[in-house]
């Protein structure tokens, strides 16, 4: 980003200290495992396309993926059927609905909007291929564990309530399988939908995620390939446009590069052959966005002109 590592470091622990102590927004609580989090949970991780890592804060912290996962199941759908295939079950156009919303599912609709809101990943999801749910189930950890570049595992206790009380996903599901955009594996695929959301990471693995794809599809870290690099494009178009909830068009506008945000804090933004970026800080803005993770983001899209459409 045309700065030494050492200031480049330092403008990460300045960001750090400045919005340590912004405490606006509320920790996600619509199941008691998530309101368990520690407001002050904050941490700042950039990886480089070739593997340097900057952090600020502790980017060890675990925490529970959730709607980051979609990026990546995204991924591992188009890589089992193509870009075709998904598309024909799955659009590419943004809602400006929260990410929960059931609106949009009816008889006239013929698939889900984007793969970045719930009732789009539950469809991808679907998609994942592998002989009952075992094999699935696997196909998915090994996908994220190419990412990540070490084993993942998921939180029991945050997917058993998930999957207790997602009455509002199973109903999306159920009319998504009533209307035939979704195959009869659908409990199957509910839990492997609530699974991924339940996968732990840190903040520092969210940023060598998000460097595999600013690395077209290679983790810079082990070297490993993750996606097929003819895929990289169709991920982060959708993160793009959509990655950011009902808030995706003033990201866009204001930040300017893809990113994909979750419930539990965590944040990813994308610069393409340059940096994965991830923010992590639970307290959530009113469109589920981290406010300190917004916040870090507009800042180091301006002063690094991140934004995709800045003069070269
Ligand atoms: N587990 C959450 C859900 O399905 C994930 C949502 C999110 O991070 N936005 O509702």
């Amino acid at each position: 980003m045309g700065v030494s590592s050492q200031s480049f470091q330092a403008i990460l622990d300045d960001l750090y200290h400045k919005y340590k102590t912004l405490d606006d927004g509320k920790v996600a609580s619509y199941i008691p495992e998530l309101a368990k989090m520690n407001p002050n949970w904050f941490s700042i991780c950039v990886v480089t396309a070739d593997g340097r890592v900057f952090v600020a804060g502790d980017a060890e912290q675990l925490f529970t993926i959730q709607s980051i996962s979609k990026v990546f199941v995204y991924g591992l759908a188009l890589e089992d059927h193509g870009r075709e295939a998904v598309l024909s079950k799955v659009g590419v156009e943004p809602t400006g609905d929260p990410f929960n919303s059931i609106i949009r599912l009816d008889e006239y609709s013929k698939r889900p909007d984007n793969p970045m809101i719930n009732a789009g990943a539950i469809a991808t999801t679907s998609l994942i291929k592998g002989n009952g749910a075992t094999e699935r189930l696997n196909r998915m950890l090994d996908m994220f564990r190419r990412y990540v570049g070490h084993d993942v595992y998921i939180d029991m206790s945050v997917f058993v309530s998930e999957r207790s009380s997602g009455h509002r996903n199973r109903a999306m599901a159920s009319l998504m399988r009533h209307f035939g955009m979704i195959d009869d594996r659908m409990d199957e695929s509910l839990d492997l939908y609530f699974q991924q959301c339940s996968m732990m990471v840190n903040c520092r693995d969210l940023a060598v995620m998000a460097a595999t794809l600013a690395n077209r599809g290679i983790n810079p870290i082990t070297g490993d390939r993750a996606v097929p690099t003819r895929y990289i494009r169709d991920i982060l178009s959708v993160m793009y446009t959509c990655g950011m909830y009902n808030f995706a068009g003033q990201w866009a506008y204001t930040v300017g590069i893809p990113a994909k945000s979750g419930v539990s804090g965590g944040i990813i933004a994308i610069v393409p052959r340059q940096v994965g970026i991830a923010v992590f800080s639970p307290p959530l803005d009113t469109h589920g966005n981290s406010v300190r993770g917004i916040k870090v983001c507009e800042e180091l899209s301006r002063q690094f002109e991140l934004h995709m459409f800045d003069p070269p």
